[in-house]
């Protein structure tokens, strides 16, 4: 309804005398509330002058309830939930891993209470965070000591800079690699300081190409775990084993980046095989890199683990200070590390792995029992079917392996024109859901990979607010 009368908006005091604007002040106090109102009623007026606003629309009560809306959206958080039905499991941008209850009530403790954090309860002397883990990072890697680092960009990082500053760090062509933003080798390699010798070619790399390489100005051989893309064919590849022995007969460490850094075999729960931090450590790696968010399956962290005396010398650079985790972090990762010790138990308890391993099967039926009622929310415009598909680890883990899943699969039963829009408008939907919900696009359909659809009872429950422009 509009009036082409121009009127006057109402005044903020008669406003706030209202009944309507108390809950208001009460709930989100009496500054915000007349900041957002007097916002509301700057956008108002030239409309109200105009003519083209009723009186009903810039009555009181309407007034409140739009200044209601405004500061509830206000206060709501940045940080929000979502359900990641993209098929990939350990999604960057989706914040990887999730932490298993254990590592959430390790985190929550450390935020309420203080905590020896670097202090030795047993002597009463100053101790260090690195500490709080060693333990377990030797019973399950084999290493003799460990430093943990803010996230495996960092470890490499200071790791270079720590052993190689000034020095040459001779690596294989095949494996300068870049991983997502802005991490590539190349350029961490001269920012830690290290100047590069590359050696070798791309698909093949042999030990009299690093031997040629050795001189007096060698630091450091480094390998890199190819961990998000894959190179076939005609290849070749000093295994860790050899390269560690050459490097040690000229006195250099062998650093390897190992990225995801699984601590078990992973083959024993059907999935791809991932080289093993303790494997690599056997085959003579003297400082093995990896994430703690990645098929570790804890919070972002970066480990640094292997011989003592290097990591002694990583501990006392400068740049460890500013790189060096916090007590949540810490809390989280020890509680993941623990869970590691009984190997027979934790593809039930840690959430990672247990979405990895969810059978096919167990996907498939979910979908089928979710068809109907999506088909029914989107009504005859969509086709809805449950559908097998496949998804990945993520977060560069075994690129080119795929997990066989199950879907949802949305198809726009409209013309070729209108089918991008019609998917646009239902992607757009999805997502502006209370939860949002984030599938993946592809051969003209919009696909929601359930194998994460563990909460299922707040995803329905949600499901009836989905309103898709036409
Ligand atoms: C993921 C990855 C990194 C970066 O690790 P972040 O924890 O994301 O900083 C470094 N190297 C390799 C080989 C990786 O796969």
């Amino acid at each position: 309804m509009s009036s082409s009368v121009a009127l006057r908006l109402p005044s903020i005091d008669g406003l706030l005398r209202h009944p309507a604007y108390a809950p208001l002040a009460e709930r989100y106090g009496r500054d915000s509330l007349l900041t957002g109102l007097r916002q509301l009623l700057d956008e108002l007026r030239p409309g109200a002058l105009s003519g083209q606003l009723s009186a009903v629309e810039i009555g009181a009560e309407v007034l409140a309830g739009r200044v209601g809306e405004r500061l509830a959206q206000q206060q709501r958080s940045n940080v929000r939930r979502v359900f990641n039905l993209t098929g990939t499991v350990l999604h960057t941008n989706l914040g990887r891993a999730l932490l298993p209850d254990e590592a959430i009530d390790a985190v929550q403790m450390a935020a309420r209470y203080p905590l020896n954090l670097e202090f030795d309860l047993a002597s009463g002397k100053r101790g260090d965070r690195d500490d709080l883990i060693e333990g377990l990072i030797r019973e399950l890697t084999g290493a003799e000591a460990v430093t943990v680092v803010n996230n495996n960009a960092a470890a490499v990082l200071l790791t270079l800079n720590s052993l190689g500053a000034r020095k040459e760090g001779i690596i294989s062509r095949g494996e300068l690699i870049e991983i997502g933003g802005a991490f590539r080798i190349p350029d961490i390699m001269a920012r830690a300081g290290v100047r590069l010798h590359e050696v070798g070619t791309t698909n093949r790399t042999h030990a009299r190409d690093y031997e040629a390489a050795i001189s007096p100005r060698s630091g450091l051989i480094m390998r890199v775990h190819a961990s998000n893309y894959s190179i076939e064919g005609f290849t070749a590849r000093v295994p860790t084993a050899e390269l560690a022995e050459l490097a040690h007969r000229h006195g250099l460490p062998l650093l390897e980046d190992l990225g995801s850094g699984s601590l078990l075999d992973l083959t024993r729960w059907g999935l791809p095989a991932e080289p093993t931090v303790r494997q690599a450590l056997l085959d003579g790696a003297d400082i093995v890199t990896f994430s703690g968010d990645k098929l570790l399956g804890g919070p972002q962290a970066g480990l640094i683990v292997g011989r003592k005396e290097l990591i002694a010398r990583i501990k006392k650079n400068p740049l460890k200070r500013a790189l060096r985790v916090d007590k949540l972090t810490l809390a989280a990762l020890e509680a993941v590390l623990g869970l590691y010790r009984d190997p027979d138990r934790l593809a039930e308890r840690l959430p990672s792995l247990r979405l990895l391993t969810r059978p096919q099967a167990d996907i498939f039926a979910q979908a089928s029992r979710l068809q109907p009622l999506m088909a029914e929310v989107l009504g005859s415009l969509w086709q809805v079917s449950a559908v097998e598909a496949l998804g990945m680890i993520g977060s560069g883990s075994q690129p080119v392996a795929r997990l066989p899943s199950a879907a949802l699969c949305m198809r726009p039963q409209v013309s070729k024109r209108l089918r991008g829009r019609c998917l646009l408008n239902l992607e757009a939907a999805l997502r502006a859901l209370p939860i949002p919900v984030l599938g993946r696009m592809g051969d003209d359909a919009l696909w929601l990979d359930l194998r994460q659809l563990d909460d299922e009872p707040a995803w329905l429950a949600q499901l009836p607010q989905l309103q898709v422009d036409p």
